[in-house]
């Protein structure tokens, strides 16, 4: 059974007080209604990885997540932090190649290929983000080969072993932010299609075991028909990660 996966991306939110008070509301409802079977991963900005983890180290479902780490060890990269720097701050996540790290941070499928090596190499599993524009979706066909192409040039030169570790995140950039989510049936085409297509790499019984995440406007209200797809094994959610309430109810969506 592939793991059921809701993960929070802040993205650049949240003071210390604001993220204090935001992980002990969430860590204090999961322990009473989220099904421990459910992995939760908090991804707040990089300052709270400092407390964040000490705040659920009982509650072995919640797992400590960053948004980004740098493609090399170490060295003279101001203002970057590595996946080894992460490591030592207890953290067992990384978010890489979100829409977001890509167009405003110009980040390449080959940049990408780095940074999910980095990850891997210093034993965090990746969140890997991949997702077509809205052009692209209007263009009507294209979008799927798109999508399985961000996969093929960031992950495909994995040995089996290694993509075993990874998760992928299929975030379609017109639903990000902005209240418009894919249907059930959309996000149910594209993640059985990226399923082929590792299948296709690396075998069925691999293939049947990555999670699969859907990101873009999720909420409590759209999550239970989301996460019932055959192939969509959780969500990757941004601003109803931000308010303790859905975030809890968006983990309880699983049937
Ligand atoms: P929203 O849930 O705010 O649309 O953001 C999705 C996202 O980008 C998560 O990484």
């Amino acid at each position: 059974m592939r793991k059921k996966i809701v993960a929070g991306n802040w993205k650049m939110n949240m003071t210390k007080e604001e993220g204090q008070a935001l992980i002990s509301e969430v860590v204090n409802m999961a322990k009473d209604e989220v099904n421990s079977q459910v992995v939760m991963v908090l991804c707040p900005p990089f300052p709270h990885l400092g407390y964040a983890k000490k705040m659920f180290q009982s509650q072995a479902n919640i797992f400590l997540g960053a948004q980004n780490c740098h493609e090399k060890t170490s060295g003279a990269y101001t203002g970057e932090v590595s996946a080894s720097i992460l490591k030592s701050f207890d953290v067992d996540y990384v978010i890489l190649g979100h829409s977001e790290r890509r167009e405003y941070f110009q980040e390449s499928d080959e940049l990408l290929k780095l940074k999910v090596d980095q990850a891997l190499a210093n034993q965090l599993t990746p969140i890997f983000c991949c997702g077509e524009s809205l052009a692209q979706r209007q263009a009507g066909s294209g979008f799927i080969e798109f999508v399985c192409g961000q996969i093929t040039q960031s992950l495909f030169h994995l040995s089996s072993e290694q993509f075993a570790k990874v998760v992928i995140a299929y975030e379609p950039i017109w639903a990000i932010g902005t209240g418009l989510t894919a249907t059930s049936a959309q996000a149910q085409e594209m993640h059985a299609a990226l399923r082929k297509h590792i299948a296709s790499q690396h075998g069925q019984k691999l293939a049947d075991e990555i999670s699969i995440l859907y990101g873009g406007s999720a909420k409590p209200s759209n999550t239970p028909e989301l996460f019932a797809c055959p192939d969509v094994d959780g969500g990757l959610i941004g601003g109803a990660s931000l308010k303790s309430r859905d975030f809890i109810d968006i983990a309880k969506s699983f049937k």
